[in-house]
């Protein structure tokens, strides 16, 4: 697989696009990969791919068509449990929409509010943090939700990776070649 990335002949950049959905053996969507390690299961033949995309990944040597749908053939595949509360998570969460006022808001213009702020001991934990628009970030200041009189109901909580993974697919734009499969 190394051999593939070391000798593209085409940026990278240009195939971030073209990520491969992820189906269990019951052909449930399960998330989304990256185009190179999409390709590297298929080579490896450890993936059935289901579609492949109009599109080839050309190297110095030779193409490979870059799969769209790929299928786990057991049971074995397991999602990580654990997922951190990066920015884009936080988002997905929360449904890109402030979760105190309710304004939806796309990733530039919504913030990431410490519950108990930073400046007090709070952590960026899934607990922790929520996502807020600019204004309710502002009003907020360095108070808790009591403090403020700006209640988190229900408060956030951590979501599973399969919450995670659905709702990205749902949220980004799904290519054609998925939608016979979400
Ligand atoms: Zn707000």
């Amino acid at each position: 697989m190394d051999i593939v990335v070391t000798a593209l002949i085409e940026p990278a950049s240009s195939l971030e696009s073209f990520r491969a959905l992820l189906l269990d053996k019951a052909f449930r969507p399960l998330r989304a990969v990256g185009w190179r390690r999409a390709l590297c299961l298929d080579l490896c033949e450890r993936v059935e791919v289901l579609e492949y995309y109009d599109r080839r990944v050309r190297t110095t040597g030779a193409s490979f068509p870059l799969p769209a749908v790929i299928r786990v053939p057991g049971w074995l595949h397991r999602l990580p449990q654990i997922v951190p509360p990066t920015r884009r998570n936080v988002l997905l969460r929360d449904g890109f929409a402030c979760r105190y006022c309710g304004w939806e808001g796309t990733s530039a213009q919504l913030t990431i509010d410490h519950v108990l702020p930073r400046s007090r001991g709070g952590r960026t934990s899934w607990e922790n943090v929520v996502a807020a628009c600019a204004p309710c970030n502002r009003r907020k200041g360095d108070r808790t939700p009591a403090e403020a009189n700006m209640p988190l109901d229900p408060p956030p909580r951590a979501p599973s990776a399969l919450q995670l993974g659905r709702r990205g697919m749902v949220m980004g734009d799904a290519p054609a070649e998925w939608e016979p499969y979400l």
